[in-house]
């Protein structure tokens, strides 16, 4: 290898990496997503609500769990966020103690 491409490859690789780990602060500000609005078309579609206390339990596919956020399958995220990201509303956060149809037990 000449020593211009390696220098070059460094440069590269400098790059790269710089960007991994830009990418990785985003991640980690994760709270900082904008939160799903209740009026979103896709949130209406999902009967999405930020809280879940309100949703009567009687409507719901399994009346009888405790759905949250909190402890739907589908919340990513930091333990401990009051919002966090959601794999129905990619780019956005949900309230950990709202609720959607989608809900899922956690396996
Ligand atoms: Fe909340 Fe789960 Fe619905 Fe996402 S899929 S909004 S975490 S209930």
């Amino acid at each position: 290898m000449s020593t211009i491409p390696r220098r070059k490859f460094i440069q590269l690789s400098a790059v790269a990496a710089a960007g991994y780990f830009a990418q990785s602060g985003r991640e980690a500000r994760a709270e900082e997503l904008p939160h799903v609005a209740e009026d979103d078309p896709m949130a209406q579609a999902m009967k999405y609500t930020h809280d879940a206390s309100t949703v009567d339990a009687a409507s719901r596919t399994n009346p009888a769990a405790d759905q949250t956020c909190l402890n739907c399958a589908l919340l990513q995220g930091t333990d401990g966020d009051a919002w966090r990201p959601c794999q129905i509303f990619p780019g956005k956060s949900v309230a950990a103690a709202g609720w959607c149809s989608v809900w899922a037990p956690k396996g």
